[in-house]
């Protein structure tokens, strides 16, 4: 650290050159995270110290995480759900294990994954010290009911089902894991990290949250296509025995008990996810869903034309393209300022269309795409 202070305009300075190394969203296909609702940074910085870590000197603040968890439990479908306002899917999908393990209190306990579920599960088995066996595909990319069922043995404690796969976009048959849970009973938790905030907006039905009986958990996070502020996770539980089932004593806060993972929380994006949601309504969500599935559509007939194909037909706003020698195309997408990613099984192409992609630049971006794949 400087011995002396700097003076702000330095700073200020030093932070616009750093700021303008970052890569602006415009460019980018490759990240499910976008430019927050105006609205979201209007009430980060109105409740930027708050701290959720102490929720008795912030009580209105603490109100908002209760009301934000009503909003989501309404959202799917259960609106006494229990739950706290996470710094993301990650700490969502850790802490619903830690709970099913907690509930289950077993030597050896394992849970099974599909092999699409996102790699905070290998996180899961690092810190929790549960297996985290990873059950097959079918050819549509979904879970596989019949290899989930193969892995189950006595130490099993609970299944996962991923509603919105992070690198297909892909829902898995969570009906069928529910029943599955129900009649072995084990927890289902549903990661819908991605695909909370695109599946109850879609035109067509998808089951998958606690409309059906053996859900026990969800995830589903704000800072996604909620269009709120990093950090901002949804962690929902079906009842209250699950959270308690996590608390700690905390002797000197004004509180005497906490369940969450972090200590210190940040108020603000609590704030943030609830005005944001406030706001927009389920109609503003159905409108900004609809208007990404219009760009995903209109690019894949855009890529069709010049005989480009999708692994499978895109369900929410992820796009995976077959394209000879990805990485050539990736990189010569990079050359001309486009980021994309890709996927590992099958390896093809992975295009995440957010809310900040516009008509304008998915037409450049399927030009870019067409020219490179037909001329190289
Ligand atoms: N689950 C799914 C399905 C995801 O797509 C992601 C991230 O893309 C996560 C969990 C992890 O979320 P985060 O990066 O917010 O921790």
């Amino acid at each position: 650290m400087n011995t002396h202070g700097t003076d702000e305009k330095t700073v200020e300075s030093i932070l616009s050159e750093l700021k303008g190394r970052d890569t602006p969203y415009e460019c980018i296909l490759s990240s499910m995270c976008t430019y927050p609702h105006p609205i979201a940074a209007k009430a980060h910085r109105q409740f930027i110290e708050a701290n959720l870590g102490d929720p008795g000197l912030f009580a209105g603040t603490a109100w908002i995480e209760r009301e934000v968890v009503r909003m989501l439990g309404g959202l799917y479908n259960n609106p006494d759900a229990h739950g706290y306002i996470t710094t993301g899917g990650t700490e969502s999908n850790i802490q619903a294990i830690h709970a099913i393990r907690n509930a289950r209190n077993m030597r050896e306990p394992n849970i099974i994954v599909p092999a699409s579920a996102h790699f905070s599960f290998d996180k899961v088995a690092d810190i929790l010290r549960v297996e985290v066996k990873k059950a097959d595909l079918t050819h549509e990319l979904m879970v596989d009911i019949s290899s989930v069922e193969d892995l189950i043995d006595d130490n099993t404690i609970g299944i996962v089902g991923i509603a919105g796969t992070t690198e297909f976009g892909q829902i898995d048959p969570i009906k069928n894991l529910s029943d599955l849970a129900m009649a072995s009973n084990l927890f289902l938790h549903v990661d819908a990290a991605f695909g909370g905030f695109v599946i109850p907006f879609l035109q067509e039905n998808y089951e998958f949250d606690f409309t059906l009986p053996g859900v026990t958990s969800m995830a589903a996070d704000p800072h996604k296509m909620g269009f709120s502020i990093i950090p901002a996770g949804g962690l929902l539980f079906r009842d209250p025995s699950y959270m308690d089932g996590l608390s700690v004593d905390t002797p000197y806060l004004s509180v005497t008990a906490q369940q969450t993972l972090s200590g210190t929380r940040s108020g603000a994006s609590v704030a943030a996810a609830y005005a944001v949601l406030k706001h927009l309504g389920r109609e503003g969500y159905e409108r900004i869903v609809r208007r990404c599935m219009e760009l995903t559509r209109g690019l894949l007939e855009r890529v069709r034309e010049a005989g480009i194909e999708p692994v499978i037909e895109p369900v929410m706003n992820v796009l995976v393209l077959d394209v000879p020698d990805v990485d050539l195309v990736r990189s010569k997408l990079k050359d001309r300022g486009w980021i994309v990613s890709i996927t590992r099984d099958p390896y093809a192409l992975r295009l995440v269309i957010m809310p900040h992609l516009t008509h304008e630049n998915m037409n450049l971006f399927a030009d870019d795409l067409c020219n490179i794949v037909s001329h190289g």
